[in-house]
């Protein structure tokens, strides 16, 4: 399958979790993140808030609000992230998804401690599907986020042996679904 027909076939499959499923699910990748040092010692976060069903990862939020947290604004090809606070005023952008409102806080990239990327599918290897927009190779491809501690998040039924991929595609360094947590190995250590 392509990227086209395996995004569409992943996107239906997310989408014909019950409503019962999807907040199970979710809440199981939530103690899985919970559960790991990686999360534990991080203290500024980049997150996302659900659409079209993607884990719900909004109860992390409840449970460490001393933690900073930072959710993705579109502007033009790229992502500019914001402070989340519970006041922050949201609106919806051109794909439907809500975030923040440009006149609130900036993270500055430099704080960034781990980001937990949305993701309709991931590999073995760390690869991720996304939507098509390409906004998170964009992202980290830059020096600033390349090496940046990077968790996939996908459902299990997301998590396949190997993704369709392209040259600009970039690897994440670890999948979290509701069944487990890898870490993938980088490249250059494997015999
Ligand atoms: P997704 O990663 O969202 O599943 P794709 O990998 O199919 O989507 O990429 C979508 C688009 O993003 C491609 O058309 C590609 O040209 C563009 N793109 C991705 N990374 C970069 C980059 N580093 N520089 C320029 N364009 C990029
Ligand atoms: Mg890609």
């Amino acid at each position: 399958m392509d990227k086209t027909e395996l995004r569409r076939s992943l996107l239906s499959q997310r989408q014909a979790l019950s409503s019962a499923q999807w907040q199970g699910q979710s809440q199981k990748i939530c103690e899985q993140i919970q559960s790991q040092d990686l999360f534990q010692q991080a203290k500024t976060i980049l997150v996302y808030l659900s659409h079209r069903q993607e884990p719900d990862l909004g109860s992390l939020f409840t449970v460490y609000p001393q933690k900073h947290w930072g959710l993705p604004r579109c502007q033009g090809r790229d992502l500019v992230w914001h402070y989340w606070q519970p006041e922050a005023t949201m609106i919806t952008n051109r794909y439907g998804i809500r975030e923040p409102e440009a006149n609130l806080p900036v993270v500055p990239g430099e704080e960034v401690d781990l980001i937990l990327v949305p993701c309709v599918g991931c590999d073995r290897s760390g690869y991720r599907l996304g939507y098509g927009g390409g906004y998170y190779d964009r992202l980290l491809s830059q020096p600033l986020w390349q090496t940046k501690p990077t968790l996939g998040i996908t459902f299990a039924f997301g998590y396949l042996e190997k993704l369709p991929i392209n040259p600009w595609d970039v690897t994440l360094q670890g999948v979290c679904t509701e069944q487990e947590i890898s870490y993938i190995q980088p490249e250059s250590l494997k015999t």
